[in-house]
């Protein structure tokens, strides 16, 4: 018989790859598509072991995933699969978080996000906006309607190990730890939300402020992870919160070399966070008793996160399908691979 007391593991981390369409300018170029997703958790690469013959010279690798999910699907599936099981833990006392990683271009703001850059009646929505909508759709059941829970909003982006403020004009934030372990983001804007459409304007503010400032729009967002979060109080009091990450660029980990000593350090501060996180979530998975969250500013903030009993996390990895992404490809699903 099952006891009730198993830990539900298997439950707790759930790692999932999504996979973008060619976009225009890979397909003017006639770019290969060089990963295939033959079941809904099975996903190939074919890795070119020489880039002179396109079909010749592959190598397929295979990769086994909690879920796949290909070109054809949507905002609203991906959700589904990944963050919507999560919806309910922040209903009793939990706390839950859904990453998106990958490469800068492979799709991480478009799936969590959406498409805030036009007019908000017209944008798509992404696992914010979506995520914010089961959360009202639950609070109006008989179950929960009585209980008198009030949902905030918050949202900030961690940028070279500093925190600022999207929900208000980008205002540097301090990061205390109090004697009891606890982290505090100091005077950070919590709104309160009535309904789905409150926050979907939150999320275009924050969105907007993100990116404001910005000659090229993805020079800064690809170096900073935002952090998007949905909390539930009772007479003020926490009773769960969701944190949804758009993480920075994993490929900007990787310019630790570069001759710019700004870029430099923060290539090696976005290495380190993408590091600690890989194993702040492992130990979740493990139910390690050490986590080791002091390592990054990222993985401090969503200490409370990572620890207790009733914590769950996604992590959705984005990869871009092209013959010359193949390598940051690799690098992404052997990172989710290793996470699982
Ligand atoms: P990232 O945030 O990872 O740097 P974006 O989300 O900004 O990448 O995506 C880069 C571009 O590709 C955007 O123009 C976006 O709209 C588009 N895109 C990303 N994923 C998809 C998808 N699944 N379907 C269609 N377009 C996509
Ligand atoms: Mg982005």
């Amino acid at each position: 018989p099952i006891s009730v007391d198993d830990p539900i593991e298997e439950h707790r981390i759930c790692v999932c790859v999504r996979k973008r369409p060619l976009n225009r300018q890979e397909l003017q170029k006639k770019e290969c598509d060089v990963v295939t997703v033959p079941s809904k958790c099975v996903l190939m690469v074919h890795e070119p072991k020489q880039k002179v013959d396109l079909t010749k010279y592959l190598d397929t690798q295979t990769f086994r995933f909690d879920f796949s999910f290909d070109e054809t699907s949507s905002n609203e599936m991906v959700y589904r699969f990944t963050a919507r099981p999560l919806v309910e833990t922040i209903f009793e006392g939990g706390k839950a978080t859904c990453f998106a990683y990958g490469q800068t271009g492979s799709g991480k703001t478009h799936t969590m996000g959406g498409d805030f850059s036009g007019k908000i009646q017209n944008a798509s929505k992404g696992i914010y906006a979506f995520a914010s909508q089961d959360v009202f759709l639950l609070l109006s059941q008989p179950r929960y309607r009585s209980q008198n829970l009030e949902v905030y909003v918050t949202f900030f982006e961690i940028y070279n190990g500093k925190v600022f403020d999207l929900l208000n004009k980008k205002a540097k934030l301090r990061v205390l730890e109090d004697g009891k372990q606890q982290v505090q983001v100091v005077g950070l804007q919590e709104r309160q939300v009535g309904c789905a459409e409150d926050v979907i304007r939150m999320i275009a503010i924050g969105s907007a402020c993100r990116t404001s400032g910005q000659t090229f729009a993805n020079a800064s967002s690809s170096r900073s992870h935002a952090c998007f979060q949905i909390i539930l109080r009772q007479r003020g009091q926490l009773i769960g919160k969701f944190s949804l990450v758009d993480l920075a660029g994993n490929e900007r980990g990787a310019d630790t070399a570069s001759a710019d000593r700004q870029t430099r350090m923060e290539g090696a501060e976005i290495n380190k966070s993408l590091l600690a996180l890989k194993e702040c979530i492992r130990a979740l998975g493990q139910n390690k008793s050490h986590t080791p969250f002091r390592e990054s500013k990222l993985t401090q903030v969503l200490r409370d996160s990572f620890i207790g009993t009733n914590s769950r996390t996604c992590m959705i990895a984005m990869i871009s399908p092209g013959m010359n992404s193949c390598e940051y490809t690799l690098n992404t699903l052997r990172y989710a691979d290793r996470v699982k």
